[in-house]
């Protein structure tokens, strides 16, 4: 029997696609914190467009593009979209998840229905001519968008709208909770450490990854590790600091210990300079500490902004990177441009990642070499408390994760069989 709306967990005929489902809605005059901004609502399930592919969620991975969304700041992306024409009003986030492909529009030849798969948070126009002659780098493409935040329909839903460029095989040994949990952050902090020649990891080299403990944190440390670097993960308790040892952290720096933090003075402000030098320099020492000589780390993995980067400009090594993906703090970030020049600094930014290096995080998953630190798996109910919780820097190390259509934990396949009878 098909229905037009299916409680979580019941699973429709395969490739029968309902009239409706739960989604974890944001709307514009509900803005705002997290836990209010993100409610469950009864929505239509999107139509499929030309390459286009509806995905039954299993489950759905917890990221700041859904805390961004619901604070409706830097962007207003539900106005941003009706500028352009778009007729929906609310945003349903979810930048990463894992599922199983459902129904395919019109031209999609690389997926098929029942496909178990996870999804990339990576949308461009294969049509773009600057994408389809191959001309360019995937991210740089004039059409990319932030699945899920920039683009409506993300994993916080009973089915989610993708392209079939963004379906990778589901890694099979992983649940699917496990398998929803490491697309966005593994692949960015891949693209961090190895996107940017030639400042890419290379045995011995030391590399700073503010925030060990995070998402991109706990994915950058594994991948220093890994290629031969020396991951110094920074932190703001000891749990947190274990986290990161067990994870391969050479050593990790508590952040509190120190008071420098924040935009810089004036460089006129000989006394603010002092103090910002002095915290500066004490952080740099205990790299070195970490490190057992006096040098600096080559690579500053920086996704904080404004209250970080003048201590990640100042101690990094003469000729090293700066990479940054995000300004969690703020986004005036201050820099003593006379470092930059006078030792050859690099600032880089760095969004996303290409389908190459997505695959290699894949590949690195499944050869059981990169741990995708999933967390904890809560429910559906919790997806506006889970945002909260990481707006509030109050989440569990690693990454986070929510069922969606997976009745429970640990399963890591959908048997359809059954249910394509009916
Ligand atoms: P996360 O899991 O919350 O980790 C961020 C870590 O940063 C926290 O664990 C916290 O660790 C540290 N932190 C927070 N506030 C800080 C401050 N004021 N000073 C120093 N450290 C601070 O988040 P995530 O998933 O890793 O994402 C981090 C940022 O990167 C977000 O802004 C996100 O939007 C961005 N991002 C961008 C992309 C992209 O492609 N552009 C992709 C993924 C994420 P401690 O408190 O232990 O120090």
């Amino acid at each position: 029997m098909t229905k037009s709306l299916y409680e979580l967990g019941e699973v429709p005929p395969l490739g029968h696609v309902p009239e409706q489902m739960y989604a974890a809605v944001i709307r514009r005059d509900r803005y705002g914190q997290p836990k209010q901004a993100i409610r469950t609502e009864v929505i239509d399930v999107p139509r499929l467009g030309p390459r286009q592919v509806l995905i039954y969620v299993m489950a759905a991975g917890i990221n700041y593009n859904c805390v961004w969304a619901a604070l409706g700041k830097p962007v207003d992306v539900i106005s941003a979209r009706m500028r352009l024409g778009l007729q929906e009003d609310f945003h349903v986030g979810g930048t990463d998840g894992s599922g199983v492909v459902w129904a395919v529009g019109p031209g999609v030849r690389d997926v098929a229905v029942g496909d178990q798969v996870v999804l990339s948070g990576a949308q461009w126009d294969e049509d773009e001519r600057a994408v389809h002659m191959g001309m360019v780098d995937l991210p740089f493409a004039a059409s990319a968008r932030a699945w899920g935040y920039e683009t409506n329909h993300g994993s916080f839903a009973q089915f989610c709208l993708v392209q079939e460029g963004q379906c990778f095989p589901k890694p099979s040994r992983l649940s699917w909770e496990e398998a929803a949990s490491f697309m966005l952050t593994g692949p960015t902090a891949y693209r961090q450490l190895f996107g940017w020649p030639p400042n890419t990891v290379r045995p011995g080299d030391p590399v700073l990854i503010w925030g060990g403990a995070g998402g991109l944190g706990s994915m950058a440390i594994q991948l220093v590790r890994t290629f031969g670097g020396i991951p110094i993960a920074v932190v703001s308790d000891e749990a947190r600091a274990e986290y990161c040892m067990r994870l391969g952290a050479e050593g990790t720096i508590n952040r509190t210990e120190f008071t420098h933090w924040g935009r810089m003075p004036d460089t006129d402000d000989l006394d603010g300079m002092t103090s910002f030098i002095g915290g500066a320099r004490a952080f740099g020492r205990k790299i070195w500490e970490i490190v057992g000589e006096r040098r600096s780390p080559r690579i500053v993995l920086e996704h904080v902004g404004r209250d970080t980067l003048p201590t990640s400009m100042y101690v990094c090594d003469t000729a090293g990177m700066v990479v940054l993906c995000g300004a969690t703090s703020g986004y005036n970030g201050d820099l003593d441009l006379r470092h930059l020049w006078m030792r050859s600094k690099r600032l880089q930014g760095s969004h996303g990642a290409n389908n190459s290096q997505y695959h290699e995080v894949l590949r690195l998953v499944n050869d059981g070499r990169l741990n995708p630190c999933m967390s904890i798996c809560e429910t559906f109910d919790d997806i506006g408390a889970l945002h909260q919780l990481m707006h509030d820097n109050a989440h569990p190390p690693g990454n986070m994760t929510v069922l969606i259509n997976a009745p429970e934990r640990g399963m890591t396949t959908l048997d359809t069989s059954t249910v394509a009878a009916q």
